[in-house]
């Protein structure tokens, strides 16, 4: 018989069980570590890799549902992996993320628009240009923002977003004085 695919009923479920026996629980695995014959599986990772290739559909599933239920830590691992590739240094967690949030207000950093709806996670300076991963090189920006900066650093995109404010006023300008309002 096909094992049977754990829902989200059934992790609820589980929880549930476990916070009402919990002490039951924990008495038993105490007594199981306690007892003579206890043997520690030692972690072996030739034996998780081999479980995760007979069962990737299983692990894969898992492991998107995990991603959906901790979007902040998925971002903090996804830019800590990311960092490591880079060989930048630092790193910060899904804590990081929510005091940033509440230090810019829930506001990007760069426009100050509302990002509430979702942000992405810039860095200062960029890990292309030496920028770490430590929180205080991160800024939660709106989406737009961070596709402009891309890996400018923050000077160049300075500039950019000079250039885009004096292009803006010369465009309400161009209204003002013409009336029309089509670039
Ligand atoms: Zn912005």
């Amino acid at each position: 018989m096909a094992k049977r695919i754990r829902t989200e009923v059934d992790r609820l479920r589980a929880k549930e069980y476990y916070e009402a026996n919990k002490e039951k629980i924990l008495a038993r695995q105490k007594a199981r570590r306690e007892s003579p014959d206890y043997v520690k599986k030692p972690y072996d990772p030739e034996v998780r890799r081999k479980y995760r290739a007979e069962n990737l559909e299983r692990e894969k599933k898992s492991e998107r549902e995990w991603r959906l239920r901790n979007p902040e830590r998925t971002r903090a691992l996804v830019a800590k992996k990311r960092a490591i590739r880079k060989g930048a240094e630092g790193f910060y967690t899904s804590d990081d993320l929510k005091h940033l949030f509440y230090k810019q207000r829930g506001r990007c950093a760069y426009c100050r628009e509302s990002i509430g709806h979702g942000y992405h996670v810039d860095h200062f300076q960029p890990l292309s240009k030496q920028g770490s991963n430590w929180p205080w090189n991160i800024k939660l920006t709106c989406p737009p923002c961070n596709m402009r900066k891309k890996d400018k650093d923050p000077v160049e995109y300075g500039y950019t977003l000079l250039e885009l404010f004096d292009s803006h006023f010369n465009h309400l300008e161009e209204i003002k004085h013409t009336g029309i309002t089509t670039l």
